[in-house]
């Protein structure tokens, strides 16, 4: 069977991190011991019950004996009683032993989730846009379920299973040791084809789980542009991307499926076999006189009896391979190094410096090339520049978003990238377009920059932004549950909470992207008036997609090809005549005097 290529490829190129089989053994270990106690508890009642069930075969084996001899009638009658003695038993022990087992799967199960929502959030943002959420969203998903499902369900079952069957081989040996030779035939029979399996499996599994994320992807960004690609007449294209993924998780599937078709058979072939064999053996030896007759029943009946939890173990290894790919690419998700060590340092001013800075996305390719700039507290800056001038880049540079390949950018005299993030955001922040309402409460989204605000604070920022009016309006005011599944906010809404935790936040400096609204011109104008407030007194990057943001400000970069062209007023950048002079022409025609107009038509992108 020869393993397609795809199996071979790095599936992690653009994906997050895969824990290696070391880790995940090493992390599987630290949870046991870690709940040594429950667990021992859990295997105590698995024990007991196990023992219990083992006493069935022994009485029916003993009633044998009395029958085939005849020799004391009423011992055939207590035989009976104690039979149903050991089931009740046996039902009330298992039942304990289950509860303690799902008990401890839901402990166990829940310190695994907190700890990969912890390596979660911290990932550093720029690799997540790198990776695309479809890998996080499938691991956060069917990752976590494959695992929850071993967890809750397959394990309680594997410790049954475990030690009923320690428990049966033992009383097995202990009714006759010759009679259960015999069951060696089952492990003979299945030592290669379960090496062969392992083998392949964990790989299989590996992969299958990366053509699925691969697939939740697709779908997840297919969903989110819906509206766009239909306009542009995007789906067919979309429809092929969809159909491919789906292709990929189908030969995946159909890989981990041929394994398991070629190990299962063997599986009910050594059943079969045990069960013969010992049958056969100890039936032999029962008429050769080595054992009883009634040891020979109870050692085949034992035989028989192994069968469904040696059946359990087996189909389980198959939900543990799967489980166990899952844990490792949760675990993947922790590996992922920090993108920033914050070294204490703290800023000792409110000045953002760029010193000669260079930026490449992927080695070897500068999309900055030393660029140097320094702000001025409390200055409005517009970046303007063609589209593909490294704009963008710079300001999330700037916002301390990415760390730049060679130079500096600094703040206060400390590298940005040296603050920690709740540092670093009380001193720049990015403001874009795109806000995203948490699910919780009004009061829980406007925390996220400050968890110690009071209500009053709360409601300052709001107001700052001209949202107090309708939250207070709302059934439950700052206690009303928003977000997706509650009560639904607009997307100005949405975008004044936004602005809202910026004043909470405080930062002495913003970075605005004004990429294209997305607002209807009314809703727009409202917002202008409410960022108008947020900027008020604070330092003002602009990436200026419009000409007037420029004229407006205070100092205009004209960026082009990733290097400053130009840096100065409107007034000297006009008088330089250079490319924003061009630029400004051919933008405002021929009357430069009506500058401070804001032009409703006309060319009013700069890129
Ligand atoms: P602007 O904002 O001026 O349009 P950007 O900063 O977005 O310019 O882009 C500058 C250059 O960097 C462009 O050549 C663009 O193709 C490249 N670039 C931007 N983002 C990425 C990315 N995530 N990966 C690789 N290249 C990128």
């Amino acid at each position: 069977m020869k393993a397609p290529a795809a199996l071979t490829e790095d599936h992690t190129r653009r994906q997050l991190p895969v824990a290696s089989l070391a880790t995940v053994r090493g992390h599987t270990a630290a949870l046991i011991r870690h709940h040594r106690r429950p667990l021992a508890g859990v295997l105590g009642w698995h024990a007991l019950a196990a023992l219990t069930a083992l006493a069935a075969p022994w009485v029916i084996g003993q009633l044998v004996e009395e029958v085939t001899h005849a020799r004391r009638p009423d011992r055939v009658t207590h035989l009976l009683v104690l039979l149903g003695v050991a089931l009740l038993v046996q039902t009330v022990l298992t039942w304990l032993a289950r509860r303690a087992a799902f008990v401890l799967a839901e402990t166990v199960f829940a310190r695994v989730r907190e700890e990969f929502v912890a390596s979660a959030v911290r990932l550093p943002l720029s690799l997540l846009e790198r990776a695309g959420t479809g890998d996080l969203v499938a691991r956060t998903t069917g990752d976590v379920e494959a695992l929850a499902f071993v967890v809750r369900t397959g394990l309680p079952q594997l410790l049954v299973a475990g030690t009923t069957i320690v428990a049966i081989l033992v009383t097995a040996l202990w009714t006759a040791p010759a009679a259960v030779l015999a069951f060696v035939v089952a492990p003979v029979i299945l030592a290669v084809p379960l090496r062969v399996y392992l083998r392949r499996a964990l790989p299989g599994y590996r992969w299958e789980r990366a053509t699925y994320a691969a697939l939740a992807g697709v779908a997840a960004e297919t969903g989110h542009g819906l509206g766009t690609l239909d306009a542009l007449g995007r789906m067919p294209a979309r429809g092929a991307a969809y159909r491919e993924a789906l292709a990929r998780a189908e030969a995946a599937e159909h890989w981990t499926l041929r394994i398991r078709m070629r190990f299962f058979p063997w599986c009910d072939v050594a059943f079969g076999a045990l069960v013969a064999a010992t049958a056969l053996w100890a039936g032999w030896l029962s008429f050769e006189g080595v054992i009883g007759v009634g040891a020979a029943v109870a050692v085949t009946l034992y035989a028989q009896q192994l069968i469904d939890p040696i059946g359990e173990v087996v189909g389980w290894l198959d939900e543990i391979q799967v489980a166990a790919t899952g844990y490792a690419r949760l675990l993947g998700v922790g590996e992922v190094p920090p993108d920033r060590e914050p070294s204490g340092l703290l800023p000792a001013g409110d000045d953002l410096e760029v010193a000669d800075v260079s930026y490449a996305y992927r080695a070897g390719h500068d999309v900055l090339h030393s660029v140097s700039l320094a702000l001025r507290p409390g200055e409005r800056l517009a970046i303007v520049g063609p589209s593909g001038a490294g704009k963008t880049t710079l300001g999330r540079l700037l916002a301390g978003i990415d760390a730049p390949s060679r130079g500096r950018v600094t703040c206060g005299g400390v590298p940005l990238v040296d603050l920690d993030l709740p540092t670093l955001r009380g001193e720049v922040a990015l403001v874009t377009q795109e806000h995203h309402v948490f699910v919780g409460t009004v009061a829980d989204n406007l925390r996220l920059p400050r968890p110690s605000a009071g209500d009053a604070e709360l409601y300052a920022a709001l107001s700052a932004v001209d949202a107090d009016g309708w939250v207070r309006a709302l059934s439950e005011g700052l206690a009303t549950r928003v977000g997706s599944g509650a009560h639904p906010l607009s997307e100005a809404q949405a975008q004044q909470l936004a602005l809202a935790r910026l004043v909470l936040a405080d930062p002495h400096t913003l970075v605005l992207d004004e990429a294209t609204s997305l607002l209807d011109p009314r809703a727009a104008r409202h917002l202008e008036r409410s960022l108008a407030a947020v900027v008020a007194g604070r330092t003002v990057v602009a990436i200026a997609h419009r000409l007037h943001t420029a004229h407006d400000a205070d100092r205009v970069c004209v960026m082009a090809d990733g290097r400053i062209e130009e840096l100065g007023t409107h007034a000297e950048l006009i008088a330089a005549g250079g490319s924003y002079a061009a630029l400004w022409r051919s933008w405002h025609g021929a009357s430069p005097a009506a500058g401070s107009r804001r032009l409703p038509s006309g060319p009013r992108h700069t890129e």
